[in-house]
């Protein structure tokens, strides 16, 4: 486990300064964001510092998905919202603010305004098929 002396993520783990927490084990804490879109709006952070899905070790994120899994179905259990995202930001331009890879779990309402959600709007075959090989040369 390595941690940052400065990121406010990482004061968390080691209880420095509180949290609501939901869920802890060896390698991951669940606990509620501060600012939440909706009540049960959780984070689930690996107990490892590392600033987003390129830098952190596979270990950890399958780790935090895992624990992402359980918070999930504890907030369906606990609200029964009509819909959650798992939501998982990287750069500011992707909205991260903390950089500390984390991920949202995010109970939705029925036409509750978040801009996560997109019109489905067919996409080109042939561009797809382009942009596909594009990125599994990248995989
Ligand atoms: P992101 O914008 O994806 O980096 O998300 C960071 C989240 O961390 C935001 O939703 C904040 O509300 C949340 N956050 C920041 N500080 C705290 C804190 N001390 N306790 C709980 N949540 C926090
Ligand atoms: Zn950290």
């Amino acid at each position: 486990m390595t941690l940052d002396a400065d990121c406010i993520f990482c004061k968390i783990i080691r209880s420095e300064i509180p949290c609501f927490k939901l869920h802890e084990d060896d390698r991951t804490l669940a606990f509620l964001d501060i600012n939440p879109v909706h009540p049960g709006h959780a984070l689930v952070v690996p107990k490892h510092h590392a600033a987003d899905v390129f830098e952190t070790p596979a270990e950890w994120l399958s780790a935090t998905v895992e624990t992402a899994q359980r918070v999930a179905q504890a907030v369906r259990a606990t609200f029964d919202p009509p819909g959650l995202n798992l939501l998982q930001c990287n750069g500011p331009a992707a909205a991260q603010s903390v950089a500390h890879y984390h991920m949202h779990v995010i109970p939705r309402a029925t036409d509750d305004g978040l801009t996560m959600n997109w019109a489905l709007v067919p996409g080109d075959m042939d561009e797809l098929a382009r942009i596909a090989e594009q990125i599994r040369t990248n995989m």
